[in-house]
């Protein structure tokens, strides 16, 4: 028994029951489940006005967890991959669009963090990175900045086929940098950004990729273009426009050529998105039992589950989340550095699996819940729209992930085209 978790009823916790975490697992799960009520009851409003989910982001700093994934060391709640993921998911219950941006800030301390912890840098780098770490984990810490991670900019970078295009030129105590990142969630909300751009030399090359975090008042940075999507709206990813944007040399959030190793070696972090999305599963699963059982707050109690139809609906919606919390959690065990190629094959087949059956069942919750569904005053329309958006997302789209998954079934690495 999760005894840690006693108000989820276990079909709704991301974890199942008798799922083994360890205590500091349940203390954190134990946290995102007593914050989730109050996100729910504020995502309508975010999501009506396209706005920042500015209260939770107070409450979430409150609760220490802006510093989640901060190692212990430096202050922070030392939360790995996998317990990051199951956090985000219980968030993801609540609201899609805190979720989300949530991974976006955690991931900032992540990259640095623990997984930085398991890359191979020489004696200086590993000594410039303490340096530097230690100051981004103090601004999460001790002053409760959120940092975002714009990476995408409309090119192939964020697919990890290119350089990226936004660059940074070297200069005397620090870096120039100018470009563009699109799709920059935590747009005009987040205290600092950590851009993925590239030194500047005569060649650009995806090996120089630099991390830089770039203070959300920097001279030469502005905030462009308007927001008005389908779904995920209050996660408000405008575009970010930098002109001869100068930072200093701590603004790396690793060092020289880090990231391009961190990428090809961790492959789980390009799944980091997708934990929000296993969370809109099970909120619309959740939803619909509580619907057709007549038991959703502020509803006439009208039951509908005695009809065989609604029976067969909810079957096999817990069938498809059933095998997307497996998968989920399966993944979350492989996570690690230089994972072998079976784990990484699995991880794009988790990714795609998230993605395409978040929407699924939402879109099975709408049918079966029937018209008052698609009302604004519940959820579910939000779930449904909202869920349509984790198989855009870069780097692993669920084109991307069948892309890969073909690929690399049929050619082992360095293996040329036929
Ligand atoms: C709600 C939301 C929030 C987001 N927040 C962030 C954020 O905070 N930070 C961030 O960096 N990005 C963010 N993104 C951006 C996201 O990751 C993608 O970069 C963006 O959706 C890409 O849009 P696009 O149409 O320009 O993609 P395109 O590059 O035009 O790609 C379109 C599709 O083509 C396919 N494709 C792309 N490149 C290749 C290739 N080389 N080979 C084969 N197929 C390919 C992919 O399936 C992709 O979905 C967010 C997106 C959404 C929807």
């Amino acid at each position: 028994m999760d005894t840690a978790l006693p108000l989820t009823d276990p079909r709704y916790a991301v974890t199942g029951s008798n799922y083994p975490l360890n205590g500091k697992q349940k203390a954190l799960l134990a946290l995102a489940e007593e914050l989730g009520p109050r996100f729910a009851a504020r995502a309508e409003r975010y999501d009506r006005e396209a706005s920042f989910p500015f209260e939770n982001y107070a409450d979430l700093r409150q609760a220490g967890l802006l510093g989640l994934c901060v190692p212990e060391k430096f202050g922070g709640k030392g939360a790995d991959l996998r317990t990051y993921a199951l956090v985000s998911a219980t968030l993801g219950k609540y609201c899609g669009a805190t979720a989300l941006t949530f991974n976006m800030h955690a991931c900032s301390t992540l990259w640095p963090g623990v997984l930085a912890d398991d890359l191979d840098m020489t004696r200086e780098q590993r000594a410039e990175h303490e340096k530097h770490r230690a100051l981004h984990f103090e601004r999460v810490v001790k002053h409760g900045a959120v940092y975002a991670q714009p990476f995408s900019e409309g090119s192939a970078a964020a697919a990890g086929k290119a350089p990226f295009g936004t660059t940074a030129s070297k200069v005397d105590g620090g870096w120039l940098v100018n470009g563009k990142k699109i799709f920059a969630s935590l747009s005009g909300a987040a205290d600092y950004y950590g851009v993925l751009c590239t030194e500047n030399k005569p060649e650009l090359s995806m090996r120089d990729t630099l991390y830089l975090a770039i203070p959300g008042k920097a001279p030469g940075l502005s905030v462009t273009g308007d927001w008005d999507p389908l779904g995920m709206r209050g996660t408000v990813s405008r575009t970010l426009l930098f002109k001869d944007v100068f930072v200093p040399d701590e603004a790396a959030m690793m060092p020289r050529g880090i990231y391009f190793q961190a990428a090809s070696r961790w492959p789980h972090m390009f799944t980091t998105l997708s934990p929000t999305y296993m969370g809109i599963a099970i909120a619309a699963y959740e939803f619909t039992v509580r619907y057709l059982r007549g038991e959703v707050p502020g509803m006439p109690p009208v039951k509908r589950r005695m009809y065989p139809t609604k029976q067969i609906a909810v079957a096999e919606m817990w069938v498809k989340l059933e095998q997307t919390r497996a998968l989920f959690l399966r993944m979350l065990e492989d996570a690690r550095v230089d994972p072998p190629k079976d784990a990484r094959l699995r991880a794009y087949a988790a990714q795609y699996t998230i993605m395409e059956n978040a929407n699924d069942i939402s879109r099975l919750a709408i049918r079966t819940c029937g018209g008052q569904s698609m009302l604004k005053s519940l959820p579910l329309e939000r779930l449904y729209r909202d869920s349509r958006c984790g198989a855009l997302m870069l780097p692993w789209t669920a084109e991307l992930c069948l892309d890969r998954i073909g690929r690399e079934a049929l050619y082992e690495s360095g293996e040329a085209d036929d």
